[in-house]
């Protein structure tokens, strides 16, 4: 009996690692093929606002693949595989120009404040041509640069300190803004952020979700707003949900702020209804 059960549950397991190899091995077919087309990624856009004045101040890029029989897909299930095949770089590059683009749009309507964000993961910060990429793509777009900010995470900066602090200096050389992405939730230590050019952190929405009453993650928050106060750098709260959160960050002096409680992230023409509301009047 418990070596027939045993069999089973082999057989079972074993099905199941086969079935997920297959899904992947088809997902990562797709996702070439999609690259190639180059019509199903989209990129929404989640508005960021000052926490004081509640203007608005930006907005933050994230990528969504409109999959034909899957639907629209999160980040989550195919920027990792993207990262393991290699495919990140392309992909990456897409989202930059696409996120340019946009935001030429959006400035030659005479929004000539804002900041457009985008994510930039580590094999796409790692790659050799990553600087020459970024330049191309202001320049092919004619994007002035500061309209343009390159979210990076801690984990990247742990990883070959030397050629890190080298790219973030080129970079920012260009005249880009960096910001460290889920700030907090790294391995590495402080003692990056007096070497490191960086315009702002973003405190990782692990803190804030129970900001209002866990009085740990709360002090730790704190400290990252008179942290980054200290060091003159920006700060913005990520996965604000409630106005309780809200009002807490904007009483410790919290700069910037952006979560579900102003806005999900939007498809272009939802975003600019909702944000850009005399624009989007004209047109
Ligand atoms: P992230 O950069 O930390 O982005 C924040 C994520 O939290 C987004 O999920 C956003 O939709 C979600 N979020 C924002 N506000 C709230 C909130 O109030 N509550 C909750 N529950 N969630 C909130 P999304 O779009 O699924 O992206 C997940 C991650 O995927 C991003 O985390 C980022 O690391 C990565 N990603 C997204 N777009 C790109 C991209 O174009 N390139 C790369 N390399 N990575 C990307
Ligand atoms: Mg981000
Ligand atoms: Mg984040
Ligand atoms: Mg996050």
């Amino acid at each position: 009996k418990a070596k027939e059960f045993a069999g089973n549950c082999y057989q079972l397991f074993s099905s199941d690692i086969e079935n997920q190899a297959v899904e992947q091995i088809q997902l990562e077919n797709d996702l070439f093929k999609a690259l190639q087309k180059g019509n199903e990624f989209e990129l929404y856009y989640q508005p960021k606002f000052d926490a004081r004045t509640n203007d608005l101040i930006g907005m933050e890029s994230l990528i969504r693949w409109n999959h034909p029989e899957l639907g629209t897909l999160s980040p989550g299930h195919f920027i990792p595989l993207a990262e393991e095949t290699g495919l990140i770089t392309l992909l990456g590059e897409w989202v930059i120009r696409q996120a340019c683009k946009q935001m030429k749009i959006w400035e030659e309507a005479g929004y000539t404040e804002l900041i457009i964000s985008a994510n930039l993961s580590p094999q796409q910060f790692n790659q050799k041509e990553i600087v020459q990429v970024v330049a191309d793509i202001l320049h092919e777009t004619d994007l002035p640069p500061y309209h343009l900010e390159l979210e990076l995470t801690e984990n990247l900066i742990i990883h070959n300190t030397e050629q890190t602090l080298k790219t973030i200096g080129e970079l920012k050389g260009l005249g880009i803004q960096i910001s460290i992405d889920d700030f907090g939730t790294g391995y590495s230590s402080l003692g990056y952020l007096k070497d490191f050019p960086v315009d702002t952190l973003k405190i990782d929405k692990s803190f804030i979700d129970d900001v209002t009453t866990n009085k740990k993650n709360a002090a730790i928050t704190k400290t990252i707003i008179t942290l980054a106060d200290s060091l003159g750098v920006n700060v913005i709260a990520e996965g604000v949900e409630q106005a309780e959160q809200a009002v807490f960050l904007a009483q410790h002096g919290c700069h910037w702020i952006q979560g579900f409680y102003y806005s999900q992230p939007l498809p272009t023409k939802t975003f600019e209804r909702h944000f850009l509301k005399s624009y989007s009047q004209r047109s």
